[in-house]
């Protein structure tokens, strides 16, 4: 995987590419579906459009002054690492609606590019696009590890099972080369630390050796996202992330391992993915998963835009109906932050897709609660030998 190493000066605020808006009904003409197919040139990527952050004074956009030059300017999306000096690693939250109280997240942005990601928002943060940028300009941080044994060595430190890339996935493609998801499971696994992971990636796989002996010990759960069956479906809306078949065979080989896996269905997406709840349930058992989780479509801040914009552009027979379908679950909005209805929406159809889900489940054997993670072989630092921990 290519990918540029730079400072955080490089320049990161990119124009927007395209205009493509869907009205407020969702209907994209056949004429407006080929223009924006026309302007599409970004292979391999999820976002249409670069649209300017939310916080930027000032809005980029390309106009057409009539010399059919707009497109010239476009260089060739490389990925982009910076550096992101974290003061802290661990974030601690206390929503009341998510299963864990704190993660770790070793990068920032994520070049799978799913258009449906939660995380992109979080680009604008750093006078980034949510749109392109957020899957090509990806931040490390560098000094994760030593921050980690840092804050777990804090005397006050209470152990709880820390979600390890849950905002963005810590086994995208950077990772094979940087290996700072590897380090942190390393430094955890000395601590004895809880740990939960969740991605998209068969890389999980390498780190089998570090996973196996945590869960032996009740320590370690691994959640795989799968969406789709779908290859093209997935090619598409998750364009660098693993295809359905190796996420399949990296439930397989996780479970065959002894680590419990949990297949995550996030998002399910009315209109578009959820006639294969059943299917993705049955497949999910079948390669030994052990439980089953699902959220609906999710599409805060600048989301909204990027995925109207990616239904225009990829599916545009069935944009109206996703759309409509999705506001249905939202009160007629395209997005409700109410806690614990933001992940399952609310309505008809937000509660078909819960009893099929919860049948499916129920028949594959994925809906029995799971042991809670344990703590109390937590090892602080002393007894570990502080300089083994930094030789890791
Ligand atoms: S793999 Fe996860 S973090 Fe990465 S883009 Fe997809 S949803 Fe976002």
């Amino acid at each position: 995987m290519k990918f540029l190493l730079c400072s955080f000066s490089c320049g990161f605020s990119q124009a927007m590419r395209t205009g493509q808006k869907l009205k407020r009904t969702g209907r994209v003409t056949l004429i407006e579906a080929a223009e924006a197919a026309e302007r599409f040139e970004h292979r391999g990527r999820g976002a249409i459009s670069n649209q300017t952050g939310r916080f930027e004074r000032q809005i980029h956009n390309l106009f057409d002054d009539g010399w059919g030059t707009i497109e010239d300017d476009a260089a060739p999306l490389e990925t982009i690492l910076m550096d992101d000096t974290a003061k802290t690693i661990i974030t601690f939250n206390n929503s009341p609606d998510i299963s864990f109280d704190r993660t770790v997240n070793p990068y920032r942005g994520c070049e799978h590019g799913c258009i449906y990601c939660f995380a992109r928002p979080t680009h604008a943060w750093a006078g980034l696009s949510a749109g392109l940028d957020f899957e090509s300009r990806l931040f490390r941080k560098a000094n994760a590890p030593e921050l980690l044994i840092k804050e777990l060595s804090r005397p006050s430190y209470v152990p709880k099972p820390i979600a390890l890339g849950m905002n963005t996935d810590a086994y995208q493609p950077v990772e094979r080369e940087q290996r700072l998801t590897r380090r942190l499971l390393e430094i955890l696994s000395a601590h004895n630390h809880p740990v939960t992971l969740l991605t998209k990636s068969a890389l999980i796989q390498r780190d089998i050796d570090i996973l196996a002996p945590m869960a032996e010990k009740g320590i370690a759960r691994v959640g795989v996202s799968i969406t789709t069956l779908d290859r093209k479906l997935a090619r598409k809306m998750e364009p660098r992330a693993a295809t359905p078949e190796r996420r399949l065979e990296t439930v397989r080989a996780l479970s065959q391992a002894g680590i419990p896996v949990l297949v995550m269905t996030a998002p399910i997406i009315p209109g578009l993915n959820d006639h294969e709840i059943e299917a993705l349930l049955d497949a999910s058992a079948a390669h030994g998963a052990a439980g089953a989780g699902y959220v609906v479509l999710r599409l805060p801040y600048e989301i909204k835009d990027l995925f109207h914009e990616w239904l225009a552009q990829h599916v545009p027979d069935r944009a109206a109906r996703v759309i409509n379908l999705t506001r249905e679950m939202r009160g007629g909005k395209d997005y409700d932050a109410e806690w614990f209805q933001r992940g399952r929406g609310r309505g008809p159809m937000a509660n078909l897709i819960s009893q099929r889900f919860q049948k499916a489940a129920l028949r594959n054997g994925l809906s029995s609660q799971r042991p809670a993670l344990r703590t109390d072989l937590f090892r602080p630092r002393e007894s570990i030998g502080g300089q083994f921990l930094l030789e890791l």
